[in-house]
């Protein structure tokens, strides 16, 4: 005989990953615990598309701006503005939105937990226990939450758990084969208040994004708005190079050198999906911790709202059946939905952002239509856009000539 609780499922880590998928399991009668290491707010730049807001439905009042346009700016400081037709792209505030997507999860069901996740062990019968040091320390409305001792280790039963903590999961590491071995860019912003009196140029509906070599090797630099505030930021994957120093070029090259900066902060952001999410018999992991980040573009909160859903999907499968091969589903999923674009992405990453001379022609191709409409309906609405084969013709064909050096930048 043992005293844990028992849940069907147990979710390690409350970011978007992890809240939509305890959501969708609590929203279909499953018992959830949404277990979240509270106290640090999510580093990142917020943006989010509209097909992120249409599939799990996002109120408008978290959206704290709208961005209209893009502007690509090269190395030689060519700028290419590129509007957004017919929509926008979303900017939301972590702290608020997640804890939001928290908060919808334990409306429908879920239990939250505040502590951090320290173990999975096995009962006498084989099922799973999830131990954490539970910081929870006070009730929480219709979370059906009770308090315990601060910071006491406790463990829980789970039928199935998903590891949604995010990169450098420690439940990927306890449970996956081969998730020790995943590599990551290092990404670093600065929070700066948005200045009273505006820099030349400056406009709150804009996103900025810089390509050039002094600002990140291997990426890109950003200036994102945020209503208030701005995020400014860079990211690289060569360990020597200084994202503070960078970000500190950024904020001067934009004109916010001096604008107020309230945190200053990083994370690491896995570089591609590891081969297996799951452990083959109840564990299966979501978001970064299965290390679904976009290449090239860094995006990864649509990723991981997907991917919880689809890790959600397979667990209920799983429940249903106890067929274990239902875990593999989450992955198998995702890749068919994904794949081509991450490969995609990753192709353009290596060969476009590898010195400033190609970043002068990748600008430089954004100044194209068909590379516009088509760079951002993928964006948008995350499919590859099939309606018009010609332009995807003739921007193979602009690419090659860009490769070949025939086109001047
Ligand atoms: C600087 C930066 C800028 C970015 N900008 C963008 C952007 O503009 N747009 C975009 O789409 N993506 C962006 N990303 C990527 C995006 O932030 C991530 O891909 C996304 O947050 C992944 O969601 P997730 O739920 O998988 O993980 P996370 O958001 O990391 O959530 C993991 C959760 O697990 C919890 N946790 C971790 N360990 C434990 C533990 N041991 N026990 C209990 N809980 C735990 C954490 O508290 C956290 O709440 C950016 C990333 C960085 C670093």
């Amino acid at each position: 005989m043992n005293s844990y609780e028992t849940f069907d499922v147990v979710v390690v880590g409350g970011g978007p990953a992890g809240a939509t998928a305890a959501h969708d399991l609590a929203r279909q009668g499953r018992s959830v615990l949404l277990l979240d290491r509270a106290g640090r707010i999510k580093p990142c730049g917020g943006a989010i598309p509209p097909r992120l807001i249409k599939d799990f439905e996002i109120p408008d009042e978290l959206l704290v701006a709208k961005a209209r346009s893009a502007r690509m700016i090269s190395p030689k400081d060519k700028r290419v503005d590129i509007p957004i037709d017919n929509g926008f792209v979303g900017m939301v505030d972590r702290d608020v939105f997640d804890e939001w997507l928290r908060e919808r999860a334990a409306s429908a069901g879920a239990v939250r937990r505040s502590g951090t996740f320290e173990k999975l062990t096995r009962d006498a019968d084989g099922t799973s226990i999830v131990h954490f040091l539970d910081r929870t320390g006070r009730d929480r409305r219709g979370a059906n939450e009770v308090s315990t001792n601060e910071g006491q280790l406790v463990g829980v039963r789970a039928r199935a758990v998903i590891g949604a903590d995010g990169a450098r999961s420690k439940v990927a590491e306890q449970a996956v084969p081969g998730a020790r071995d995943t590599e990551y860019v290092f990404a670093y912003h600065e929070i700066v208040r948005a200045p009273e009196v505006k820099p030349a140029d400056y406009d709150g509906s804009r996103c900025d994004v810089y390509y050039r070599g002094t600002l990140s090797p291997d990426f890109y630099g950003w200036v994102f708005p945020h209503g208030d505030t701005l995020s400014i930021g860079t990211g690289s994957a060569d360990k020597g190079f200084s994202l503070r120093a960078a970000v500190g070029g950024l904020r001067e090259a934009s004109g916010l050198g001096n604008a107020e900066t309230l945190r200053r902060e990083g994370a690491p952001l896995p570089m591609k999906p590891l081969r297996c999410w799951d452990n083959g018999r109840d564990v299966v992991l979501a978001g970064d911790a299965a290390g679904v980040v976009a290449p090239a573009s860094g995006e990864g909160i649509y990723y991981a709202m997907a991917g919880g859903r689809l890790a959600a999907e397979s667990v209920e499968a799983l429940l249903l059946t106890g067929n274990v091969k239902s875990l593999a589903l989450a992955r198998k999923r995702f890749m068919k939905a994904h794949g081509t674009v991450f490969r995609v992405l990753g192709i353009m990453q290596w060969f476009w952002y590898s010195n400033d001379k190609r970043r002068e022609s990748f600008v430089k191709i954004c100044e194209d239509k068909d590379v516009q409409q088509l760079t951002f309906e993928s964006y948008m609405n995350k499919e590859l856009a099939r309606k018009k084969p010609m332009a995807h013709v003739r921007i193979f064909l602009k690419d090659m000539a860009h490769l070949m050096g025939f086109a001047r930048a």
